[in-house]
């Protein structure tokens, strides 16, 4: 048994980030990870081995695509999947292993094992109880379920089994639209699977701008994915290593069923809290099964907190690690704070999906008036040039004061280049302040300005 200030529950990217915080703020720390290795869902089976997967076979369409153009000539590279999760698994273990690095750099103690809190204050990890003055749950969540789907995570699979398939299977079938189904799917499809994406409602990407949703779906169709919208599953079947899929459309009722190698259900996560014995403490929990916290990440109960996954809001690791971060300066008698307006998401598709605060869709609601500035990456150089022309860049601006509100990219390099509209937006800039700000050229970032200027008197490539 040990005393500490804080105990972490869960070493994911809101817990150990939580973790080095509170270190670094002089608090002494640990942090309870049942896993075999630090890091959550993002680095053991979410961020990293998707990004990883989704980086080979990009390579690989490249090869099949566009190499023989840029004069690249030869036979195009073959898959050989074992090697290919190797990779994956190697670059599992150098970002887990990193964290393990980290934690014996800032003192922070991992206590492994699997955590449950019997009282306020304390922290019980296998036999032994530690004190804390403060406690985090940073437990994350898991895959939800689908009535009627049953997930053996071999032929009807999980994000985790889809990261681990034993071949790649000839006929995919993705429940659900989402950032998570699209990536995954992109991978099978880029590496030859035929996948169809079934999704309840007419839209891929519940949520996004609607812009950026129809171009979206447009490019994944070209690129061979198809799609079956406004479509609910009723239930899978497997027999002899194949499944069926049962699904009715909800314009018509009428019934359907698709063949499939595998099955990958991405209908969405929910958060964890399994034996952390939440009940018997009385701490809230709202009707989704999130934790209520305050604005100081606090819960119900004094000294126990709460971050990422668990809680309200987007199921994203740099949000989980925002919280992470300030909830540990609240401890430490500092202000740490979120700004949830300006969380940006991200899908690693190619080309990239990125957006940051509000869509067209949400003004309009609000009744608020508005300007776009968008601007095509077919009139930007670089792009042109590294045949990545599909996509535009969108900036929403407030019509009178010019501020800018909200962003949508689909286009190479989305993910970094929405930075840029981030810190502007962190700032309070205008349209006009991205659009005479000097930006280098050749770069893809120049089609943010671009976008900027076309707020104002118009862009110059358009
Ligand atoms: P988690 O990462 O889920 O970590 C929680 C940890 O707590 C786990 O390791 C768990 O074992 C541990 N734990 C739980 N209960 C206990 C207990 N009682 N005792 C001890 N340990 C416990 N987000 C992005 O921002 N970008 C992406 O590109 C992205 N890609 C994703 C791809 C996939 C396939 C998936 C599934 C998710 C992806 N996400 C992505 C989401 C991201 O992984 C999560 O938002 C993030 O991991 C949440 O962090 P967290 O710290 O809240 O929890």
């Amino acid at each position: 048994m040990a005393n500490y200030d804080v105990i972490i529950i869960g070493s994911g990217p809101g817990g150990y980030v939580s973790a080095i915080r509170c270190a670094q703020l002089g608090l002494k720390t640990a942090c309870v990870e049942g896993r075999d290795t630090l890091g959550g869902t993002c680095l053991n089976v979410g961020c990293i081995p998707s990004k990883a997967l989704l980086h080979a076979s990009h390579m690989l369409h490249e090869a099949e695509h566009n190499f023989a153009a840029m004069g690249l000539k030869g036979k195009s590279p073959s898959v050989d999947w074992k090697q290919m999760l190797t990779y994956k698994a190697d670059t599992i273990g150098q970002n887990t292993k990193g964290i393990e690095f980290l934690f014996k750099k800032n003192k922070v103690d991992w206590l492994k094992g699997w955590a449950s809190i019997p009282e306020a204050g304390k922290v019980k990890v296998g036999d032994e109880v530690h004190e804390a003055k403060n406690i985090i749950i940073a437990s994350g969540s898991e895959p939800a379920s689908l009535p009627g789907v049953e997930v053996d995570e071999k032929i009807v699979v999980t994000s985790t089994g889809a990261l681990e398939l034993n071949k790649i299977p000839k006929k995919l079938v993705v429940i659900g639209a989402g950032v998570i189904g699209l990536e995954l799917g992109s991978v099978y499809s880029r590496l030859g699977s035929e996948v169809t994406v079934v999704e309840f409602m007419d839209a891929v990407t519940p949520g996004m701008d609607a812009e950026v949703q129809r171009t979206f779906q447009k490019l994944l169709t070209k690129q061979g994915l198809t799609f079956v919208m406004g479509a609910a599953v009723q239930k899978t079947e497997t027999a002899k290593g194949k499944a069926k899929v049962h699904y009715k459309l909800r314009k018509d009722d009428s019934e359907h069923v698709l063949e499939a190698d595998a099955v990958l259900v991405a209908t969405g996560r929910k958060p964890f809290t399994d034996g952390l014995g939440l009940d018997a403490l009385g701490l809230e929990i709202s009707k989704r099964g999130q934790i209520k916290v305050g604005a100081d990440w606090q819960t119900n109960i004094k000294g126990i907190y709460a971050i990422g996954d668990v809680i309200d809001g987007p199921m994203l690791a740099h949000k989980a690690e925002d919280e992470g971060m300030a909830a540990a300066e609240q401890i430490a008698g500092k202000h740490g704070h979120v700004n949830y307006s300006v969380i940006p998401g991200v899908i690693y598709t190619h080309p990239e999906v990125a957006n940051v605060g509000e869509t067209e869709e949400t003004l309009k609601d609000a009744g608020r008036a508005y300007k776009v500035g968008k601007f095509s990456f077919m009139g930007n150089g670089r792009a042109k040039a590294n045949f990545a022309g599909d996509g535009f860049v969108k900036i929403l601006a407030d019509k009178d004061s010019d501020r800018i509100l909200g962003a949508h990219i689909v286009g190479p390099a989305a993910g970094d280049l929405i930075h840029e509209i981030c810190v502007a937006m962190e700032f309070g800039a205008s349209a006009e302040d991205l659009a005479m700000t000097c930006h280098a050229h050749p770069t893809y970032s120049e089609a943010v300005r671009e976008a900027a200027l076309a707020c104002g008197s118009g862009a110059i490539h358009a």
